[in-house]
């Protein structure tokens, strides 16, 4: 997907600030986060919504769902953390290329 902003993100056209990488999905902060910790996690092969996904994405969604909590504490949501997964326009996804927003630890500090 030449013009997916994330498959750019993947292909390091355009930088992210890393959380983690394997070699199927790639974590990285939110340019905009709503929450003091806010990390998305995204396969690295392009898939553009959850509503998209067949039995072929079942195990990977299964590693990502098990991978978030794991992320979460590492970025210091030990207490707990929200996912969020945006699903087409209705869904208010904005960036076609499925993702699941973690976030957590309360207001994020604001920008000067
Ligand atoms: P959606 O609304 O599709 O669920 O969320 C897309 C998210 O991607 C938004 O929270 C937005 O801030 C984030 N985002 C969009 N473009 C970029 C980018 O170039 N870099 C990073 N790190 N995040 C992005
Ligand atoms: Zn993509």
């Amino acid at each position: 997907m030449s013009d997916c902003i994330f498959c750019k993100i993947v292909a390091g056209q355009i930088p992210s600030s890393k959380v983690y990488e394997n070699d199927e999905v790639l974590a990285f902060h939110d340019i905009h986060p709503f929450a003091r910790v806010h990390f998305l996690l995204i396969p690295k092969a392009h898939v553009a919504t959850l509503a998209d996904c067949t039995s072929v994405h079942e195990a990977l969604l299964g590693r990502m769902l098990l991978l978030a909590p794991r992320l979460a504490k590492e970025q210091g949501l030990e207490a707990g953390f929200k996912t969020l997964i945006n699903t087409g326009r209705g869904g208010g996804q904005e960036v076609f290329h499925v993702h699941i927003h973690v976030f957590g630890g309360g207001e994020p500090a604001k920008r000067s």
